[in-house]
């Protein structure tokens, strides 16, 4: 398991194929295997693969866009983080998520509160309208301001544990929570999406807190399949 952020993880819960007892996957590269078998079956008999080196076709099969056998690699998270982050990242349709239910169950009081470290380098971007970069004020301020966020936070639980208090229904007093409060899932996904997430996350242009979940996937999926991961990198 990798923590992100203040509350927030990433932990690899499955895949298929399974990392074998024993030795790292990185020295066994049960999926890097997956992708040669599933594409060997698929030009059995013709004499079209580049090499017999699993390495080199993999590579072929990455640079020239033959996605599939990549979709016979999957992989289980297991993922908590803060909701605003959850909305970039349930974008991705190519997976399968399943989150826990503010219908059903009340949400724990866990809170995204920047750092200052953080609020330090979010200021409002001039050049990336979407993005941050240096803020325009100071440490003091920063403290301040990552104070006053744990307070709205905890002012915003207290009026939801009170609507549920007073008999609101779970799925209504969950309104009044802001988007730093955490959520969690469990995310399947196939090699080839994961691919184009990694891609889209883990660029400069994708927000900081995003791009620490799409590091801490990275982290836990690339010893499955060291080759495919190095040809993927060899394309950005
Ligand atoms: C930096 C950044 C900024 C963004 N800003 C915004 C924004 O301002 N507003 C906004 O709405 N979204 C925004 N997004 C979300 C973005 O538009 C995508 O929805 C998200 O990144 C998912 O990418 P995807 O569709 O490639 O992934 P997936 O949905 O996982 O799809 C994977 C691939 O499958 C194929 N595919 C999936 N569904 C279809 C389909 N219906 N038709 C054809 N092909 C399909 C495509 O090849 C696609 O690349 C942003 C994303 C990033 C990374």
């Amino acid at each position: 398991m990798i923590k992100v952020l203040d509350h927030g993880f990433v932990d690899l819960v499955d895949s298929m194929p399974k990392i074998c007892d024993g030795l790292p996957p990185s020295m066994t590269r049960p999926g890097d295997q997956r992708i040669v078998d599933a594409a060997r079956v698929s030009i059995a008999g013709e004499d079209v693969r580049p090499t017999s080196d699993d390495e080199k076709l993999i590579r072929y099969l990455i640079k020239n866009q033959h996605g599939t056998p990549l979709e016979k690699v999957v992989f289980e998270f297991d993922c908590k983080m803060p909701i605003f982050v959850a909305r970039q990242w349930i974008r991705h349709r190519i997976g399968s998520f399943n989150e826990m239910s503010a219908r059903y169950g009340k949400l724990p009081d866990d809170f995204y509160i920047p750092s200052i470290e953080r609020l330090l380098m979010g200021g409002q971007a001039k050049l990336n309208k979407q993005g941050s970069a240096e803020a325009p004020f100071g440490e003091a301020l920063a403290a301040q301001f990552a104070k006053s966020i744990a307070l709205h936070s905890e002012s915003s639980y207290r009026l939801y544990e009170g609507l549920l208090g007073n008999g609101v229904a779970r799925e209504l007093a969950r309104v009044v929570l802001p988007v730093n409060i955490y959520t969690r899932w469990f995310w399947t996904v196939n090699l080839r999406a994961l691919f184009n997430f990694l891609g889209l996350r883990l660029h400069e242009h994708a927000q900081w807190e995003s791009r620490q979940y799409a590091e801490a996937v990275l982290q836990l999926a690339a010893p499955l399949a060291p080759y495919a991961f190095k040809a993927w990198r060899e394309t950005l």
